[in-house]
């Protein structure tokens, strides 16, 4: 018996990406939909097998408490609404992913986490990279000595958002800029190849005067991680170049490097050691189809997702100082516990 998904929120990521790879996954499918563009909704649900009685509105979003099949809901809305549909779905008793980034800010995601806690149902923030084998191999090369010591790392993602009227550009939906939406994966990456928390951090970032994109939120945002042992990570995002994603460790011994790092598909790593360089190739396999059915199988065994809501307030701790230190022009320090161990 597959897991059963509602999905709440019909826009791009659902369209192109969710609902195909859904379909290839092995233990998990989508049962209903949650919209307010009912049309769109019944056309999907029409694509997908699914009957009108399967699509919901928002303010019916209680009625999946009668649907058995519903076993989880994937909140896949504007930042700005990820905690209410989350406490809904806990209320209502359904498990939860949760599209990243988690909340607007590390409080905002804590109280997700304490809402799915409290009402014993599991929270995953979908932090599709996690998922993908390209970013394990370069975690697995860190961590077996391969590179020799790491000293450096670096991590770029940028893309252009050219729709002054985007909801990705007014804070009070997206509560940050490119730094929440995709600088977040410089910031999830680092962490997870070192396996890591940050001791301290310090930003700068430019937010441009007369250009509409850039009233509420930066344009570009430059950061710098201290991790244990002295070890300096530097992450570059915006909203303002074309799109790069990359990531690069570099050791005593050897380097990788990661490039592009977080597309979807075609994700490229390279190893460079005392032996040379080495492109090594992996099984194709999609992140969200992995994430559906990692979640499924958690659900199903009663266990902890790899990437649960902790994950997801940790990188919120993260970025908070991060905006914390543009905002002072100081180096912020986090307080011991205050990483990843403190959640678990
Ligand atoms: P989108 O703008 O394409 O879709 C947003 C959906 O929310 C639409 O269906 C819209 O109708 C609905 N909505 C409800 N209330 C809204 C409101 N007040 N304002 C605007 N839309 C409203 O967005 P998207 O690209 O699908 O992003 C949705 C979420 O998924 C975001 O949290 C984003 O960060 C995340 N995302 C993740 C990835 C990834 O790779 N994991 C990629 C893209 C987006």
């Amino acid at each position: 018996q597959r897991v059963g998904y509602a999905i709440v929120g019909l826009g791009q990521l659902t369209v192109d990406e969710l609902v195909p790879a859904v379909r290839t996954s092995e233990h998990a499918h989508v049962v209903a939909f949650v919209t307010s563009e009912t049309e769109k909704g019944l056309a999907l649900a029409r694509a997908v097998g699914l009957g009108e009685d399967d699509v919901y509105t928002y303010d019916d979003f209680e009625q999946l408490t009668g649907r058995k099949d519903v076993d989880a809901v994937y909140i896949v809305l504007p930042n700005a609404l990820h905690r209410e549909y989350v406490e809904r779905a806990a209320k209502i008793g359904k498990h939860v992913l949760c599209e990243k980034p988690l909340g607007m800010n590390a409080d905002d995601a804590r109280a997700m986490v304490e809402a799915c806690n409290s009402a014993g149902v599991l929270l995953m923030t979908a932090y599709r990279c996690q998922y993908t084998p390209e970013h394990w191999a370069a975690r697995d090369a860190v961590h077996s000595g391969k590179l020799g010591k790491v000293k450096l790392l670096d991590s770029i993602h940028v893309q252009v958002e050219d729709d002054p009227e985007a909801w990705r550009l007014k804070k009070e939906l997206a509560g940050g800029g490119p730094l929440v939406d995709v600088g977040i994966y410089c910031v999830n990456t680092l962490r997870f190849v070192l396996g890591q928390e940050p001791q301290w951090v310090f930003a700068a970032l430019h937010q441009p005067d007369g250009d509409p994109r850039f009233v509420e939120v930066e344009e570009s945002l430059s950061f710098m991680l201290g991790f244990p042992g002295g070890l300096i990570a530097n992450g570059l995002t915006s909203y303002g170049a074309r799109t790069t994603s990359t990531l690069r460790v570099l050791g005593e011994k050897g380097s990788l490097l990661m490039d592009p790092a977080f597309p979807y598909v075609g994700v490229r790593l390279s190893l460079t050691d005392e032996q040379g360089e080495l492109t090594p190739s992996f099984p194709s396999s999609d992140q969200f189809s992995q994430e559906f059915d990692h979640f499924a199988q958690c659900i199903r065994e009663g266990r902890r997702p790899w990437t649960p809501g902790e994950e997801g307030v940790q990188d919120h701790v993260v970025m908070d100082a991060i905006y914390e230190s543009a905002r002072t022009g100081q180096v912020v320090r986090l307080k011991t516990g205050q990483g990843k161990d403190a959640f678990r």
